[in-house]
């Protein structure tokens, strides 16, 4: 089992030294190499996601990945900038299917925005399609310049495509992941959610979906405009078991999801290809504003590290106790200070890695 770790910037490097912690005490061999990506590649290398980066991680089973990006980056060009390492290894290694679950344990009910009522018990799974729809489609930004800014530019466009394969296999996807799920006793409901009142694109994305749904009679099908999908998600959360929608509304509705159950430095996800070959990240950003402070959470980041042993690595039993392990520190009331409130105990980023290993052991 070959594992590429990536850190990144910012809390990263923090976050992934936790989850590398919790790997090393399961009873696996695990092959973990560890390269530079996003601005500590560019800053060592000149580019965000050098060859050596990226053959590493083609050439391995699994990506652990930290996060990218800093403020200061942000004027270099576009294609040299910390962000575009997540863009290239999507493209490269075909990471079309993005799993975001977003579940709420019970230890946090209190730390959501929501009352306790609409979240107490959710369990949902959004699921994006990641490399096609308006962030890939050509043409894009005519403009003139290339520095991200474009002084004296008088419009700029983006297209929005999808093929027709692109839907079914990701619709396919989410379809077995509601068939995995019913058999672990969830509803079996699958939520596509679309814009086909006003683009065509969407139109064709419901009938392509509607056409697939069709072999899989044992799953419900609806299909939910993505204004109301936004909606919902506050009102009634736990109305969805599997949502699956497009790369732009999945990158903004699972950030809204990712918040229903209080903190972002919860919530793990993983971008999977065809081979179930798959890169496993937290949810959230390279939190530059808390780096090197040692207080970032790395329980998304341990929690993606679950979902890896799991989706790519066939340890499912693995991804169990590490999940267990997760809920025990919970139930102990240490906190990280973004999940944090009173009578729980605050606890810096090693403590509650060592935490989990201690759960673990
Ligand atoms: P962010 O997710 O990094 O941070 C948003 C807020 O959440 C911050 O206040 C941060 O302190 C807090 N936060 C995030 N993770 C946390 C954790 N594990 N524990 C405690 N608090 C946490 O988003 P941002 O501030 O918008 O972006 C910062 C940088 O990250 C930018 O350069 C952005 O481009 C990049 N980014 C990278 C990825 C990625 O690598 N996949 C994703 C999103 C943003």
């Amino acid at each position: 089992m070959k594992i590429a770790v990536l850190p990144g910037d910012g809390i990263g490097t923090e976050i992934v030294a936790e989850a590398v912690k919790v790997l090393n005490v399961l009873d696996l061999k695990f092959e973990m190499e560890t390269a530079l990506v996003g601005g500590a590649a560019f800053d060592a290398h000149g580019h965000p996601l050098p060859e050596a980066t990226l053959k590493l991680a083609m050439d391995s089973d699994a990506v652990l990945f930290g996060a990218v990006g800093d403020w200061k980056y942000d004027t270099l060009d576009r294609p040299l900038r910390p962000e575009q390492a997540i863009l290239g290894l999507r493209k490269n290694m075909g990471l079309f299917a993005n799993f975001r679950p977003a579940i709420c344990y019970e230890q946090l009910v209190g730390a959501s925005s929501l009352k306790p009522e609409l979240i107490s018990g959710l369990d949902i799974l959004i699921i994006r399609e990641l490399t096609g729809d308006i962030y890939f489609g050509q043409p894009r930004g005519r403009r003139v310049a290339t520095d991200g800014h474009f002084p004296g530019a008088e419009e700029a466009f983006d297209t929005m495509r999808y093929s027709k394969p692109e839907i079914e296999r990701i619709a396919h996807v989410a379809f077995q992941a509601a068939r995995k799920r019913k058999a672990a006793g969830f509803e079996g409901r699958v939520t596509s959610v679309d814009k086909a009142n006003v683009l065509e694109t969407f139109q064709f994305w419901k009938d392509v979906v509607s056409e697939v749904g069709k072999e899989y009679p044992d799953i419900a099908l609806d299909h939910m405009y993505v204004d109301n999908a936004a909606m919902q998600l506050v009102k009634e959360p736990k109305r969805f078991d599997v949502v699956v929608t497009g790369n732009m509304f999945g990158d903004i509705l699972s950030d809204e999801a990712s918040m229903l159950t209080g903190s972002i430095g919860m919530l793990p996800s993983a971008s999977l290809n065809s081979k179930n070959q798959g890169l496993y990240e937290p949810s959230h950003g390279s939190a530059p504003d808390i780096a090197g402070k040692g207080v970032a959470n790395p329980l998304a980041t341990i929690l993606s590290a679950a979902m890896m042993l799991r989706f790519s690595l066939n340890q499912a039993a693995a991804a169990d106790r590490i999940e267990a392990a997760v809920q025990q520190v919970l139930a102990q009331g240490l906190r990280t200070g973004d999940i944090y409130s009173e009578g729980t105990t605050k606890v810096g980023t090693a403590q509650m890695g060592d935490a989990v290993v201690k759960a673990l052991r």
